[in-house]
């Protein structure tokens, strides 16, 4: 079934969010109008995301294992497709909907990551791709069949800075021979189709790698995080490519790639956000039950006063992530509040566990709360000085390095 026919079943079934938690009323509201693209994959949702509830989250954690069932559900619902257009088997829906789809997924409890990845990777190819390459990868992307999870960017000595590549792509008569070693990579041990950055003559190059034909050349090492985001080194000795697994221009590798980091940098505030509110609701739930001293945790204000700055926070980053939404829809430049909204929510959902830690007490750092799953989760939305840098100079003008 597609998105379309997917959604629209959901739709006439009951209210999703009475299917969900059995509540009247959820505790938190966007603090904005109904959208009806945000209302209909939230309807579509609610049934996939009781099936995958946070005890299904907190035993792929455990096991450190990719989320299979969860992903090929969330495949055949046609979201994986979002960024894609028609004519190459996506629905073509938009970043209203892929952000809608993050959140609800980390508000259930889950982890929304692989799902961000097989939507939003593959709009560097939907743009700078060449019409081969669209063709023969774009429609098993949608459907979920050919997983692209993937972009090889950080390096060991270069880090953040992507200017300053060691990883190398040097012309071979009609193709490219690449030498590289990447760290820190997301994925790369799932997917099968990987972006790769890397240094030629005329600056940063991408090439894509299909790693059903060359994955036995990629060398791959765990690197083991607090949290479960699979990520790995990588090692690349003298592969050779053919030109036609080059994406862009020669020398525009960065440029093109920064065209997709609005998007990435929204949908990673909505994720947060999703996080949050998971939190808020777990708390608000707990706060109302639990009992010391013959009363109600939740009538001191020492467990109250921490989840309202968290609820402002989560609320107010909230309306700046739905403002960039509407500046991408509307074609207007998001740049700026994009890094600004990354930022506002990350911190908002970093001060919300604070808050949840708060409420829970040591049960907090039990894992069948998922406090402490959500916890870790957090920690890879809160590096944010590079987008502080660019808030620096393209927000305010100040001078730069
Ligand atoms: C969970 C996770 C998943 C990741 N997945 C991927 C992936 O899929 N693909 C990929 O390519 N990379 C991935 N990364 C790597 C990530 O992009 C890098 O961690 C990041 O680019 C920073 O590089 P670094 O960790 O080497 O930090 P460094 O570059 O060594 O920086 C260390 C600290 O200094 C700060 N800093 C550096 N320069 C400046 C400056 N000029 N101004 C202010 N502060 C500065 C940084 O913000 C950081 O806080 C992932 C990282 C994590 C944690």
């Amino acid at each position: 079934m597609g998105l379309v026919e997917h959604e629209s079943a959901l739709r006439a079934s009951a209210d999703w969010k009475m299917a969900k938690t059995g509540a009247k009323v959820r505790p938190m509201s966007s603090g904005r109008a109904p959208d009806s693209a945000a209302d209909e994959v939230r309807a579509a949702l609610g049934p996939t995301l009781q099936r995958f509830g946070p005890d299904y989250w907190r035993e792929q954690d455990a096991a450190r294992t990719f989320p299979t069932a969860f992903f090929d559900a969330i495949g055949e619902a046609g979201y994986f497709g979002t960024f894609i257009p028609e004519a190459y088997g996506g629905a073509d829906a938009g970043a209203r909907v892929a952000s809608v789809l993050v959140e609800e997924i980390n508000r259930a409890g889950g982890d929304a990551a692989t799902v961000n990845a097989q939507m939003s990777i593959c709009r560097t190819l939907v743009l700078h791709g060449t019409e081969e390459q669209k063709k023969r990868y774009l429609p098993g992307v949608a459907s979920g069949d050919v997983r692209f999870l993937t972009v090889a960017a950080t390096e060991p000595d270069s880090g953040a800075n992507m200017d300053e590549l060691a990883s190398t792509a040097r012309r071979d008569g009609d193709g490219w021979v690449l030498n590289a070693n990447k760290v820190l990579i997301s994925l790369a041990e799932h997917t099968r189709l990987m972006i790769l950055l890397a240094r030629a003559e005329e600056g940063t190059t991408l090439f894509l790698l299909d790693l059903d034909e060359v994955g036995d050349q990629v060398e791959m090492h765990p690197i083991d995080l607090v949290a479960h985001r699979m990520t790995s080194s990588l090692f690349i000795d003298e592969l050779r490519v053919p030109d036609s697994r080059r994406i862009g221009p020669a020398g525009t590798g960065l440029a093109c790639l920064m065209r997709g980091f609005v998007i990435r940098r929204v949908l990673a505030a909505s994720e947060a956000i999703g996080n949050a509110r998971f939190l808020l609701d777990q708390s608000i739930e707990y706060a109302k039950t639990r009992k010391t001293f013959g009363q109600l945790i939740g009538v001191n204000q020492g467990i109250q006063y921490p989840l309202v700055q968290a609820y402002a926070r989560v609320e107010a980053a909230d309306m700046i992530r739905w403002d960039v939404l509407d500046r991408v829809d509307g074609g207007q430049d998001a740049v700026v509040r994009s890094a600004m909204a990354k930022v506002l929510a990350s911190e908002a959902a970093w001060e919300t566990t604070r808050a949840a830690l708060t409420t829970f007490g040591g049960w907090g750092l039990a894992s069948e709360y998922h406090v402490e799953r959500k916890l870790r989760e957090g920690t890879v939305y809160v590096f944010n000085n590079l987008l502080m840098n660019l808030i620096a100079d393209r927000g305010l003008g100040l001078p730069k390095k």
